[in-house]
This record gives C-alpha cells, structure tokens and sequence, in this order.
C-alpha cells in the first residue's frame, strides 16, 4: 500500500513526504507521535489572534536561495529582521554583541578605543567566535573578550546547558558571533522572513497532496517495527520499501548505547494586560533570573490588540518521560556515542535517518530543509 514510511512530520519529514509524494508519484506514510504537524516549528492563534510559536521563537533566516525559493511554493512571506537585546548591566542591549553594543556599555573614550583595536586586528563585518576573541593577547582586546564572556556568555551557557562555553563544542557558542560591525540584527542571512499565515499552515499546504497519507497521535512503536535481519515490518507485514526516520535515534534503537544526551526547555506562557510587553521580540537575561529568555510574539507578527502574549523559557535537564528533547548536547563525546548508534543503524539498509534528532545535529530550519532536499535528489530519487 505504501512507498515509504516516514516518522515524523517536522521539516525532516515533511520535506521528504512533499517531494516523494509529488516529484515521483509514489504513496507516503507518515507518522507522526503528536497531534499537530509541524513538529517544533508549530504555530496556532490564540485567544486574541497572537500567533504564538508553541516550541519557542522561530526565525526564519538563510543564505541557501534554493531552501527560500523551495519553502515559497507553500507560503507567502512576511519580510521580518530578528533583533535581540540583553540585559546587561541594567541596560539593554543588541546581541550579537557588535560595536554598537560597545558604545551602549563603555565611555566614548573607551569605547573608541576598544573599536579602533578590533578594526585594526579583524576585518569590518568579521564575525569571531567568542572562544577565538578570548585567545587575544593585547591588552584591550583581552580586556573587552573577559567582559563579553563574563556578560553575555558564561551565565547564559551555564544556564541553558549547564556547562561552560568551553566545554561545548565551540560551533555552540559561535551561533552568535562578536560582531565587528553596526549591523544590530540577530542574522545576516541574506533571506530573512516568517511565514506569513504561520508555519502550521505552511506544513498543512506541504502535505496536502493526496498521496500523502498522515497518521497523528501515533507512535512509529505502534505500526513499525525493526527486525533482526535489517528489515522492516509495518502493521505487522513484511515492509520493503524505505523508512525515513526523524525522530530520536536512540529511541529508535531502545536505548541500546544508553541514551543520548538532550537538554530540554519548560516553556511558560504569559498573556499580559497590556498592548506591548517589551522593546524588541526576543530579551535575554544572561544574568538575571532562572530563564534565559523572554519572547514577545507581536513583534514577529503584528496584530492590533490590547494584550500580549510572552513566553519564558526555563532549560532544564531532558527526561525522557515528561519532556521534550529540544536541543542534541553538543560534545564531542556525544558525538561519539551518536557514532555508535549510526554504525548500528548501517544493518537496516532501507532506514535514511534525518533531522535535527535523527543526525543529531544543532540544525536551524534551513539546514533541515537543505539537507532533506539534497537527500531527496541524491538518494532517493
Ligand atoms: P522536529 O521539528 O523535532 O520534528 C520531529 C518530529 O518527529 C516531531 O514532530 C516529533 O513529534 C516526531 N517524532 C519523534 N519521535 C517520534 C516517534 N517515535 N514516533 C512518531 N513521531 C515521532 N531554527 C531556525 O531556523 N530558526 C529559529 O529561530 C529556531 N528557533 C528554535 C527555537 C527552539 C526553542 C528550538 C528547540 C529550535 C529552534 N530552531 C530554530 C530549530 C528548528 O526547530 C529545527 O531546525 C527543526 O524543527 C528541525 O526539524 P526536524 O524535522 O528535524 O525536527
Ligand atoms: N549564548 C549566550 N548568550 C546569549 C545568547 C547565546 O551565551 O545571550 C550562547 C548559548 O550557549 C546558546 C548559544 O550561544 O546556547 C546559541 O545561542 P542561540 O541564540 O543560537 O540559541 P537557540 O536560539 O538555538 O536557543
């Protein structure tokens, strides 16, 4: 009856459903363990027509012409510019940390001093990695690197994952870069945008199409099982065709290797009498309080109303019982111990593993959309 089984309908799955079902005509299962589609890039109004990003903020951005050009079959865009402020020292500020953000937090003197030596030492718009500008040995730019990490980092880190920069992988903390430059934007990237009418109807619109068979609420445990051999079964009868799987892949193997390590996040919504809560979409407190940041959805869509909607996000350790595993822990060590599970997926030779859980990989939504897509034309077509 089906072509393909697919677990999981965040981008991974979606993508991968979308261009099988419509490109070669062949008929998709896919399964999905919640009850909406979308996965963490889900969206909904809520009581007072605020679009509200239920898994925390989602940003479009990407350099990748092909992604933007491929998602725009399934959406109209809403130009959007992400712009973060934290919370330092009793000021807000714009992060990336950039020299605009030196002139808020120093005197002129300082201040221009400080700019001049960056300008001399890297090139105008360079983005360098915190962990790279805390190896300075001049004097000034010791001094701004020590404050930076003290101010923007290491509370943050320690809060988000319990660790210090340094014990991360260091692509981690270079996400968001000391900027050399007076661009006060979150991205650079040269698409950015969200989805007009959200992300949810953009996934409804990608798998619409009639050989897309969807089934909500179910578990892939509950219709798909792995056999010893390197086979698969679906409802119980032998499956022959593809498995692509984008869900957690030391579920998928029964914890085999022990489980792989996650951090989660305990979203807390706030409605709030009040037309505008805050000055930008997105404030992080580096220092302060148990979260690490408030979001402020009317900024990312505009609507005329007379509350708001925030959102606090308070990281917490993963359990695999009561939350969600948001974020891979990205170490070398769990690396490793992902290498363990991919050599043992490399018996089921109809398995294609993907996804920001499935690679665990620290993927933004357009490196999912980007690698479904080369998975696409390179294998599976
Ligand atoms: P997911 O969206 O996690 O989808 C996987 C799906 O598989 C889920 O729906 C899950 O329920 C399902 N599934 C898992 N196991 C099973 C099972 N056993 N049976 C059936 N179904 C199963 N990216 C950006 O580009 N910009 C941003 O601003 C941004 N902000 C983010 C903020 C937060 C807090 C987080 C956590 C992520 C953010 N991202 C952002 C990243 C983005 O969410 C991911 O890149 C994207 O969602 C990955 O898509 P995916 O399909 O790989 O995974
Ligand atoms: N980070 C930080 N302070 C900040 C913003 C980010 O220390 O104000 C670090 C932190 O380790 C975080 C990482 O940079 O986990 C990546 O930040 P990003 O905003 O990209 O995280 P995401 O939006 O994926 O949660």
């Amino acid at each position: 009856m089906f072509d393909f089984v697919i677990v999981g309908a965040g981008f991974a799955g979606s993508v991968m459903a979308e261009r099988i079902a419509s490109q070669l005509g062949k008929k998709v299962l896919v399964i999905e363990k919640r009850w909406h589609i979308g996965g963490n890039c889900y969206d909904f109004r809520d009581e007072n027509n605020i679009l509200v990003h239920k898994y925390g903020p989602h940003l479009f951005h990407t350099d990748y012409e092909d992604v933007f050009k491929y998602l725009s079959r399934f959406t109209e865009w809403e130009e959007y510019h992400h712009h973060v402020l934290a919370f330092v020292d009793g000021k807000k500020v714009p992060i990336p940390f950039n020299l605009n953000t030196i002139h808020k937090l120093f005197s002129l003197s300082l201040a221009d001093r400080l700019e001049k030596k960056l300008l001399e030492t890297f090139t105008y718009n360079a983005r360098v990695p915190i962990l790279e500008l805390k190896q300075s040995t001049d004097s000034d730019l010791k001094f701004l690197a020590d404050f930076v990490y003290e101010k923007i980092f290491v509370h943050y880190t320690a809060k988000q994952w319990g660790k210090k920069p340094e014990e991360l992988d260091g692509a981690v903390t270079a996400r968001v870069p000391v900027f050399i430059g007076r661009d006060d934007r979150y991205f650079h990237d040269s698409y950015q945008a969200v989805p007009k009418n959200g992300y949810a109807r953009l996934f409804e619109k990608m798998l619409s199409h009639p050989n897309i068979k969807l089934m909500l609420n179910t578990d892939f445990k509950e219709v798909v099982r792995l056999t010893d051999r390197g086979g698969f079964e679906l409802f119980g009868q032998p499956f022959s065709g593809k498995v692509i799987y984008t869900g957690m892949i030391d579920e998928l193997f029964g914890y085999r290797f022990d489980q792989l390590p996650y951090r989660s996040i305990e979203m807390r919504f706030e409605t709030r009498e009040t037309e505008l809560f805050q000055e930008a979409a997105v404030i992080n407190y580096p220092n302060d309080y148990d979260f690490t940041r408030i979001t402020e959805f009317k900024h990312i869509h505009r609507v005329k109303t007379d509350k708001t909607m925030i959102l606090k996000e308070y990281p917490v350790p993963y359990d695999r019982e009561h939350n969600i595993p948001y974020y891979p822990f990205f170490t070398p060590g769990n690396r490793k111990q992902y290498e363990k599970y991919r050599e043992h997926a490399s018996t089921w030779p109809n398995l294609v593993l993907l996804g920001r859980l499935a690679e665990y990989r620290y993927y933004d939504m357009d490196d999912v959309v980007k690698e479904a897509l080369g998975l696409f034309e390179g294998t599976i077509k």
